[in-house]
């Protein structure tokens, strides 16, 4: 049973059928195995942080479904789809979004804010955010906050925040998109070996090539449909 799988996934935006409906996605579908990565690639407008949103439970389709390990998203409430993407997903996008008053380290603990969890919890949780803080190099920066940081610093964090939960998938919108070439780089490089290293599933949009390139497969959005 593959991990993601799309069948035929449409998104309209406005009324369809009216001058206004706007038809993004037109018939996607995709299979995706736990520990692969890929790439979407396509220019600005396109559709792909609507079909990453989709993948994310961030927003529903017009048509069609998504089965995340094996569970159909369209039969899920509202509340389950917020439970799925805490436990299950971590988000990466272009702007790091870290609270401002917060400390690094309380930033990239919120996300287990909204587990009701134990003392000894809160501890492991703690202990999990040092280390991964440890592991993208910025230790020394966990009780900083987030004006204190360079951009690359600031999406570290952001990569520490997506991975707090242990999702098994990691999807990353424009994640180098407001850094420049050398910090980039290192930011991809970090993408992938956390991928590698923990087998996390990895689905990046991005505008660059470099990146796109890394990832074991690269499709292409065009006319609201995928091709490799
Ligand atoms: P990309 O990520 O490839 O730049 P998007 O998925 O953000 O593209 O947007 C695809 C198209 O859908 C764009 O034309 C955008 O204006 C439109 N769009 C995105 N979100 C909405 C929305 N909530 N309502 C109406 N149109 C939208």
């Amino acid at each position: 049973m593959p991990q993601l799988e799309l069948d035929s996934i449409c998104k309209t935006y406005g009324q369809p059928g009216t001058p206004t409906a706007l038809t993004v996605l037109n018939g996607i579908s995709l299979r995706v195995e736990a520990g692969a990565s890929l790439a979407v690639v396509g220019p600005s407008g396109c559709g792909k942080s609507t079909l990453l949103n989709i993948i994310g439970a961030l927003d529903r389709p017009t048509d069609g479904s998504t089965i995340l390990d094996g569970e159909d998203l369209a039969t899920l409430s509202d509340d389950a789809l917020t439970n799925i993407r805490n436990r299950k997903i971590g988000f990466v996008f272009q702007q790091h979004y870290l609270l401002p008053p917060c400390t690094v380290l309380e930033n990239v603990l919120i996300p287990t804010l909204a587990e009701n969890r134990t003392r000894a919890e809160r501890k492991t949780d703690t202990d999990r955010a040092e280390a991964l803080l440890e592991r993208v190099g910025l230790a020394d920066r966990r009780h900083h906050r987030p004006s204190q940081l360079s951009g690359g610093e600031a999406q570290r964090a952001a990569v520490v925040r997506a991975l707090i939960n242990q999702p098994s998938l990691l999807l990353a919108d424009e994640p180098t998109g407001s850094l420049d070439g050398t910090t980039a780089s290192a930011l991809g490089d970090l993408l992938i070996e956390l991928h590698t290293a923990d087998k996390l599933t990895l689905i990046i949009v991005t505008h660059s090539r470099e990146l796109a390139d890394q990832m074991n497969t690269v499709y292409q959005l065009r006319n609201g449909q995928l091709q490799s």
